[in-house]
C-alpha cells in the first residue's frame, strides 16, 4: 500500500512482550519497566489475525521483536502460526541471542527465515556492563547454533556511541568477519530528544524510504518510531487501523514521548 509519500508500506515488525532478560544500559533502566497487565498483551490469536489483516494489505515482511521475544512462553507457537500464512517473503526475528542456543532449531522448524541477533561487544566484561549482566557465552553460542540451524544470513545489530572505530565496535566486526556474519551499526538513539540516525549497513532510520509499521505488544499501531501517533488496533479494528496508520505516518517523524526502544522494538 502507498502512504501519502509514495512509500510502499510492506513491512511490519511486531512486539511481542515488553520483558526482556537484560537490561542494556542506552535501552531499559536497571530495575526494569512498569510491565504492561496480561490482559492488555495480545494474544498469538490477535498477532497471527492482524498479520493476516496486514498481508492481505500489502505486508510482504515480517518481522518479531519485543522486548526480547525469546521470553514470551511458547514463542515458537506463534512463529508457525505467522509462518502459516501465504504472503510473506520475509520472515525475520530480533534478538539478543541469550535464549537463542535452546530455541534455533524450532524456530527454524516453525517457519522463521532468519535472526538479527544485537551484540554490542564480544568482550567479557564489557558485554556484562552493557547488558547488566549479561554473559556473551550465550549470545555467541546462540549465534552458532542459529547458523547450525539454518537461520540465515544471521545478521548482528551493533549499537554505538559516535563512530563504528570504537573499540567495541571494532572488536565485533573482527568477530562478524572470522564468522561471515553481516553487520549493522545502530547508533544510540534518544527518541524523547529527538536524535534518530541512519543505521549503517541496514535500511533503517532513513524516512524517505520507510517502509515500515510497528505493532507493541499491547495493541498500538505505530506509522513511525519517531513519532507519538499510534492507533489502538483492538479498539479500532484491525483492517481500519492499518489504514489509518499508513494515512498518518509522517514524512519524517520529529520525536517519540511515549514509546521507547523496549516496548516497540526498535
Ligand atoms: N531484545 C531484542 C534485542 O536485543 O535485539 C529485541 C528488542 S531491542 C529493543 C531491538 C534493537 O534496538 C536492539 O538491536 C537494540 O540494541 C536496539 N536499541 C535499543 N535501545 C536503543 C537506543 N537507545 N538506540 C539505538 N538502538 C537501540
Amino acid at each position: 500500500m502507498l502512504d501519502q509519500f509514495n512509500r510502499t508500506i510492506d513491512y511490519l515488525r511486531i512486539s511481542v512482550t515488553d520483558r526482556c532478560n537484560l537490561r542494556c544500559v542506552y535501552c531499559m533502566p536497571e530495575e526494569g519497566v512498569k510491565l504492561l497487565r496480561h490482559e492488555d498483551i495480545l494474544t498469538f490469536n490477535e498477532i497471527a489475525e492482524f498479520t493476516r489483516t496486514a498481508v492481505k494489505s500489502g505486508i510482504k515482511k515480517i518481522r518479531i521483536t519485543g522486548g526480547e521475544p525469546l521470553v514470551r512462553r511458547d514463542i515458537a507457537v506463534l512463529v508457525k502460526m505467522i509462518a502459516d500464512i501465504p504472503g510473506i517473503r520475509d520472515f525475520s526475528m530480533t534478538t539478543n541471542g541469550v535464549l537463542l542456543k535452546e530455541h534455533a532449531m524450532g524456530l527454524k522448524e516453525a517457519g522463521l527465515h532468519r535472526v538479527n541477533v544485537s551484540l554490542d561487544s564480544v568482550d567479557k566484561e564489557r558485554f556484562a556492563a552493557i547488558t547488566r549482566g549479561g554473559n556473551v557465552k550465550d549470545v555467541i553460542e546462540g549465534i552458532d547454533a542459529a547458523i547450525i540451524a539454518g537461520l540465515t544470513p544471521v545478521k548482528i545489530n551493533c549499537v554505538i556511541k559516535n563512530s563504528t572505530q570504537e573499540k567495541d565496535a571494532v572488536e565485533v566486526t573482527e568477530f562478524c568477519h572470522r564468522k561471515g556474519l553481516e553487520i549493522r551499526y545502530i547508533r544510540q538513539m534518544d527518541l524523547v530528544n529527538g536524535h534518530f540516525f541512519p543505521v549503517e549497513g541496514g535500511e533503517g532510520g532513513r524516512c524517505s524510504s520507510c517502509n515500515r509499521l510497528r505493532l507493541t505488544a499491547n495493541g498500538k499501531l505505530k506509522p513511525c518510531l519517531f513519532s507519538d501517533i499510534e492507533i489502538d488496533i483492538r479498539k479500532k479494528g484491525y483492517e481500519s487501523a492499518i489504514q489509518e496508520a499508513i494515512q498518518l505516518k509522517p514524512e519524517c517523524g520529529v520525536r517519540n514521548m511515549t514509546g521507547s526502544f523496549y516496548n516497540i522494538g526498535g
